[in-house]
């Protein structure tokens, strides 16, 4: 059992749960610094590919992420994330392998 950020993180990149995360296990292909600069300059489409991931080895388990994140992509186990996101679940771990 771990968290998971799902489909809806795409493009939106709020970082919102990076600051509340205890054990800092939320990543992505951009620093926040670097997705803050990108939406201060209003180019929010050069998110549309990014999003982030919860490394599955570090989290644990806290939920503190869930309730911060705007669009609801984060799901508190593998079986939570629905079915049509499921390949998520091993993005989330493979970006961290
Ligand atoms: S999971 Fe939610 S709060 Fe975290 S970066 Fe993605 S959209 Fe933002
Ligand atoms: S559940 Fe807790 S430890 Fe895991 S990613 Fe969310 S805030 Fe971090």
């Amino acid at each position: 059992m771990t968290f998971v950020i799902a489909e809806p993180c795409l493009g939106t990149c709020d970082t919102s749960c990076v600051e509340v995360c205890p054990v800092d296990c939320i990543h992505g292909p951009l620093s926040v610094e670097e997705i803050h600069e990108i939406q201060a300059a209003g180019e929010d489409q050069k998110l549309e590919d990014v999003q982030l991931y919860i490394d599955p080895i570090i989290c644990i388990d806290c939920g503190a992420c869930e309730p911060e994140c705007p669009v609801e992509a984060i799901f508190p186990s593998e079986d939570a994330v629905p079915d049509k996101w499921n390949e998520f679940i091993d993005k989330n771990a493979d970006f961290f392998a």
